[in-house]
């Protein structure tokens, strides 16, 4: 795929092509990210521009070494992760590694190796590494993995150029689930609960949060100042666990964004498929209000991430989203 394709990360990409056209990559990067953030994506179309035989800075994905990558069978292409049911990487994979790595390329110009998750090495594996990040044999580019660089030795992280990448938006996750073939209306319900990571966009299961979804909106439309039981009944219906609260907040952000978008003229929203009720939470309440809103339920999902009690904070929350209903 060529970088095009990668969504939101330009200045990584960019910084990237620049020194694959000034042939100055760096032997081995750490990408540090979420899962779903487009690491392994990136690291794979960095190789495969490394190893593609029309274009310099890209993958022009026809020729036979970039159809091979597509296809997951490119021989000088190396990929390490834990052994099904083990924890670890063990050094016996690292080891295994170099040996490949020492051996003359089969078709491509130098070897390639993804270690993903690095974090999941033993520390007996990491250490195998070092001298292998310092002077990939062969030149071969190493590129490790990580959702958080912290968890990898000081050592093994000093030898790697260190990439980090931002989740993506919600508006990225969707245009990446459609690219992907998901229906529209399925992939406009589960970007904005993805915490931009495409990978659990893909998990999240739709049938169920269609329904959640559904009872969000009746409640959030039924708040009112005047009858105070709505605002008790709503934070006591929706309000469950840490995680299914947290969950809810995300939801409530998707909302009262795509409501401060459309008060400021915008009108493209994420949630698409229920747009009067977002239209509906947009002119229920004014346009500052809405935004003072949207703050508000970002302070209630930090308490909560901070161990307040999820009811309680509910209460607090709903009262708010209730006040200045007009
Ligand atoms: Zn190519």
């Amino acid at each position: 795929m060529p970088f095009t394709d990668i969504l939101g990360h330009d200045r990584i990409v960019e910084v990237l092509r620049r020194s694959l056209r000034s042939g100055k990559t760096a032997h081995s990067y750490l990408f540090e990210g979420i899962p779903g953030s487009g690491r392994k994506k990136t690291a794979l179309t960095l190789i495969q521009a490394l190893f593609c035989t029309a274009l310099p800075d890209d993958a022009c994905g026809v020729c036979p070494s970039c159809r091979k990558i597509e296809g997951g069978n490119h021989p000088d292409i190396h990929q390490i992760a834990p052994l099904p049911d083990k924890r670890d990487i063990s050094i016996e994979q690292l080891r295994e590694m170099q040996r490949d790595l020492s051996l003359r390329p089969y078709e491509a110009p130098r070897k390639a190796c993804i270690i993903d998750p690095a974090e999941r090495m033993s520390v007996n594996a990491a250490n195998s590494l070092l001298k292998t990040l310092e002077e990939p044999p062969g030149n071969a580019l190493i590129i490790l993995l990580t959702e958080n660089a912290g968890m990898l030795l000081s050592t093994v992280r000093s030898r790697c150029q260190l990439i980090r990448f931002a989740p993506l938006s919600p508006e990225h996750v969707l245009s990446l689930l459609e690219r992907s073939g998901m229906a529209p209306e399925t992939a406009a319900l589960v970007a904005p609960m993805s915490g931009g990571s495409l990978q659990r966009a893909m998990e999240l299961d739709n049938e169920s949060l269609t329904a959640r979804r559904e009872a969000v909106l009746s409640r959030l439309s039924q708040l009112t100042i005047h009858q105070i039981a709505t605002v008790f009944d709503a934070a006591e219906e929706l309000s469950g666990n840490r995680d299914a609260t947290l969950e809810l907040l995300d939801m409530l952000l998707s909302f009262f964004r795509d409501a401060v978008h459309l008060g400021a003229g915008n009108a493209d929203i994420v949630n698409r498929s229920v747009r009067p009720a977002i239209e509906s939470i947009a002119t229920r309440r004014s346009f500052p209000r809405n935004l003072e809103l949207l703050e508000r339920i970002y302070e209630t999902r930090r308490d909560i991430q901070r161990n307040a009690n999820p009811k309680l904070a509910l209460d607090h929350l709903f009262m708010a989203l209730a006040e200045g209903v007009r």
